[in-house]
């Protein structure tokens, strides 16, 4: 991918959260660190705009630094209670503790939502910083991580 081309594209999509439910994830996430950390948003969804209320951790079957597999059951529990709240599956969050940055390999590869918003976390000299993607067809484009706490009506 030619990384000038890629950075010139404006971004289409965005995700919003509130800076609580950002710092609420991150502590999640160090806490788990050096292994991944993964779970699932719930929210809404106007066209590429979508709106996280909710950070839901799911535990990492796979207890690896480098790879995440959710927990099925959990999972499916998770999917459930998004529905009966109402709310919808906006995106899938999970951790790099030793970088990289954005999508590995990996989870390009295994991207099997490309409806939704991709958040990965990455740690680098202590400090952790998470960025939002859509990934479709092999094709990775950062989305806008909107930080409110007055996001949009629905
Ligand atoms: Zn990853």
């Amino acid at each position: 991918m030619d990384e000038l081309t890629h950075a010139s594209v404006p971004a289409f999509s965005s995700i919003s959260l509130t800076p609580d439910n950002l710092a609420a994830m991150q502590a999640h996430v160090s806490s788990l660190a050096p292994q991944e950390a993964c779970g699932l948003l719930a929210g809404w969804q106007v066209s590429d705009r979508f709106i996280a209320v909710e950070a839901i951790p799911v535990t990492n079957i796979l207890h690896s630094p480098v790879r995440y597999k959710m927990e099925p059951h959990e999972q499916l529990e998770t999917f459930n209670r998004i529905e009966s709240a109402g709310w919808e599956l906006v995106g899938i969050f999970h951790s790099h503790p030793a970088g990289p940055v954005g999508p590995s390999a990996t989870d390009i590869a295994e991207a099997y939502y490309p409806g939704l918003i991709y958040l990965i976390w990455s740690c680098s000299a202590s400090r952790w910083s998470c960025r939002a993607y859509r990934i479709r067809s092999n094709e990775v484009e950062e989305a806008d991580l909107i930080l409110t706490d007055h996001l949009p009506p629905r």
